[in-house]
C-alpha cells in the first residue's frame, strides 16, 4: 500500500507579517517525485524554507504532516534528523569552514541522531571521495571552504553531494538545475534517479521543462501567489512550456 509521506493543508506562513503562503495544500507518498513550477516571486523557495522549518517564516495557519507526525512547529533539527532535505536555490558561501569538515559534521550528526556510528576523518574521506566520484565531482571540491568562490553550477553539485550523503526520506531541490550545463545536467539528473527509491520522495522546483526529460515526475504543481493552482502529470510541464503560465492558469480557472 502507498503510504503518505508529507501531507500539507491549508498552509498560511508570513515573513516580516507579510503574507507569502495563502492556503497551500500538497500531499506527498512515498515513491513519488513532484515537481513544483510557476512564477517567479510565486512562492516556491518560501514553501521549501517552511517545511524544512526556516526560523524568519512564521506559520500562521494550517499544518505540516511527515510520515504522519505534525512538523508544523518543530525546530529545522529535528526536521532534518526525522529526514528532511533542502537542496537550497542560492547555496551560501561559508568562509573558514572546510566543506569536508563540514559534510562529516553534517553526516555525523545524523547518524548519532539514528544511533549509528559515527566516522573518524580518515574513514569519513573514503566514503565521500566514493560519493563524489559517484556524481561526477572533482574530488578538489572537498578541500575547499564550502562553496567559497563555487561557481553557481558547482555549488549546485555540492549541494547534490550533500544530499546523496545524508540519503533522507524528503529531498527538495529548489531550482537544482538552474545554472548547469547541458553534461552537467544530465550528469546530475543521473545521479538523483539513482538516489531515489520507493520510500523516498523528491519535490523539484524548476523553471525548465528541460530537466523533467531527465527526471519523470509523477505530478506537476502549478504555484501561483502563495497557492498550488493547478495540479497535472509529466504533461503540464509540456503544455506550460508551449503556452506560458498566464495562458494555462486563465483556462484552469475559467
Ligand atoms: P519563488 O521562489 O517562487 O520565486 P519566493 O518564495 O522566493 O518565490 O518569494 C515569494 C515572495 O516572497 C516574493 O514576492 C518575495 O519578494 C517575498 N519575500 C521573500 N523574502 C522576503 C522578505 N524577507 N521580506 C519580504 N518579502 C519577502
Ligand atoms: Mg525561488
Amino acid at each position: 500500500m502507498t503510504k503518505n509521506l508529507l501531507k500539507i493543508e491549508n498552509l498560511h506562513a508570513t515573513i516580516n507579517d507579510i503574507e507569502i503562503l495563502k492556503g497551500l495544500n500538497l500531499s506527498i507518498n512515498e515513491g513519488e517525485i513532484h515537481a513544483i513550477m510557476g512564477p517567479n516571486g510565486s512562492g516556491k523557495s518560501t514553501l521549501s524554507k517552511v517545511i524544512t522549518g526556516h526560523p524568519l517564516y512564521n506559520i500562521t495557519k494550517g499544518y505540516i504532516k511527515f510520515n504522519n507526525e505534525d512538523i508544523t512547529y518543530s525546530e529545522p533539527e529535528q526536521r532534518a534528523n526525522k529526514g528532511i532535505f533542502l537542496a537550497f536555490q542560492y547555496p551560501v558561501e561559508i568562509p573558514g569552514v572546510n566543506n569536508i569538515d563540514f559534510l562529516r559534521l553534517a553526516y555525523n550528526e545524523k547518524q548519532k541522531n539514528s544511533n549509528l556510528p559515527e566516522l573518524d576523518p580518515l574513514s569519513f574521506f573514503d566514503l565521500i571521495n566514493q560519493k563524489a566520484k559517484h556524481i561526477h565531482m572533482n574530488t578538489e571540491f572537498l578541500a575547499r571552504n564550502v562553496n567559497e568562490g563555487f561557481s553557481g553550477g558547482e555549488k549546485k553539485r555540492n549541494e547534490i553531494l550533500q544530499m546523496s550523503l545524508l540519503d533522507n526520506q524528503l529531498s527538495i531541490l529548489d531550482e537544482t538545475d538552474s545554472g548547469l550545463d547541458i553534461d552537467a545536467l544530465k550528469n546530475i539528473s543521473t545521479s538523483i534517479n539513482s538516489f531515489f527509491d520507493s520510500k523516498k520522495a523528491i519535490i523539484l522546483i524548476t523553471h525548465y521543462q528541460r530537466l523533467l526529460n531527465y527526471i519523470i515526475p509523477d505530478f506537476v504543481h502549478i504555484m501561483q501567489n502563495g497557492q498550488i493552482v493547478c495540479t497535472g502529470t509529466a504533461e503540464l510541464a509540456k503544455k506550460l512550456e508551449n503556452e506560458g503560465y498566464n495562458n494555462l492558469v486563465k483556462q484552469k480557472i475559467n
